[in-house]
């Protein structure tokens, strides 16, 4: 079996069958609700349950089985039926922090996505709109989709960076992880440190590949790389204020999927223990420190059970021309935004993030 479609995390038929059995649970109360709304503290309780399993359990996977169980359903009966203005909290909670953020998956996205067009009639009411993200990573989606296979890469030895399709690239036969334009790259960056870190390399990968689909890590790509464009002069200036105060700052920022509005933000690299994206995380610091601007540090906050997962996702450049434009800002002392935006406007060299 092909390694990259199995997803072995902690769902299994338990599980799932305790999932489907809560969502009918919480349908069947829904509907007694419209009559007797002293039902609702019961509809309560089987969403707390329901929430806690589907919180706690990795890759979000039981969702998926919830929503073909008709959970979308359960709650617009729910949001129709709720007299005051304010939801049930656990169905603020729902749509937040469990069906919002798992719009990350590609798999439960669709899921999602298909049982809203069969709703979209109902689909208009206030309480249930904190889920609509869903519509922009489907665009994603169907964007991926009609720009066909090409996946464009960088070339991992970071003086270097060539950006091309990614068929083009030679694999690191030790960890299958790293890709160069040439043999010439990959004797550089071997003997730069990669030789140190091949077997981790091989590890994280292996741990990213069990954990999602090559679809799954091509469509998060696609959200953190429109998520980026659509950030990318807040983060500038941020990037130049800090730069002000100490130009040898080191930074990464984090995309944080997990709740439903995205939260984006930078912070020194200082992340360890379980926070730490993979065991190849030192070497990416090393190499994103010597990258002047080509490789830098992205990295993602997704929700998978146990409250989340980090992953790395760097976003590459072809050339150093932006981050040394921004330095230069930051030399000046120029943290006015427009003058950024201009200037992003103006320095835009080839960039894609990889996963
Ligand atoms: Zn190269
Ligand atoms: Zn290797």
């Amino acid at each position: 079996m092909d390694p990259v479609s199995v997803r072995p995390m902690s769902t299994n038929f338990f599980t799932a069958d305790v999932v489907r059995g809560l969502t009918i649970a919480f349908g069947a109360a829904a509907l007694t609700v419209a009559d007797t709304p002293r039902a609702m503290p019961v509809v309560e309780q089987c969403l707390a349950i329901f929430s806690s399993v589907v919180w706690w359990t990795e890759g979000f996977n039981t969702l998926d089985v919830a929503i073909q169980s008709g959970l979308l359903s359960a709650i617009l009966i729910c949001a129709q039926h709720t007299l005051s203005s304010a939801a049930p909290r656990g169905i603020c909670f729902l749509l937040r922090y469990v069906i919002g953020p798992a719009t990350a998956y590609l798999e439960s996205l669709l899921h999602i996505a298909q049982a809203y067009s069969v709703l979209s009639d109902t689909i208009s009411n206030p309480i249930v709109a904190p889920a609509s993200p869903h519509q922009s990573n489907i665009q994603i989606y169907h964007g991926l989709q009609s720009d066909g296979p090409i996946s464009q890469w960088a070339c991992d030895n970071v003086l270097c960076s060539h950006i091309q399709p990614k068929s083009d690239f030679k694999r690191c036969s030790g960890c299958q992880e790293v890709l160069y334009c040439s043999t010439q790259c990959q004797q550089i960056d071997w003997q730069r440190g990669h030789r140190r870190y091949c077997a981790l390399y091989w590890t994280s990968g292996r741990d990213l590949r069990l954990s999602f689909t090559s679809s799954e890590r091509r469509f998060l790509r696609a959200v953190v790389h429109k998520d980026y464009e659509d950030k990318r002069s807040e983060i500038s200036q941020t990037l130049v204020t800090r730069w002000a105060a100490n130009p040898a700052a080191e930074v990464m920022t984090i995309f944080d999927y997990r709740a439903s509005e995205l939260s984006v933000s930078l912070h020194g690299i200082s992340m360890t223990g379980n926070g730490q994206p993979g065991s190849h995380w030192p070497d990416l610091l090393a190499r994103a420190s010597q990258s002047r601007g080509r490789l830098s540090l992205h990295v993602l906050m997704v929700p998978d059970g146990n409250g989340g997962r980090v992953v790395v996702a760097p976003l590459r450049s072809a050339a150093s021309d932006f981050h040394d434009g921004l330095k230069m800002l930051a030399m000046k002392g120029i943290d006015d935004l427009l003058q950024i935006s201009d200037f992003v406007r103006i320095c835009h060299s080839e960039e894609v993030h990889c996963l």
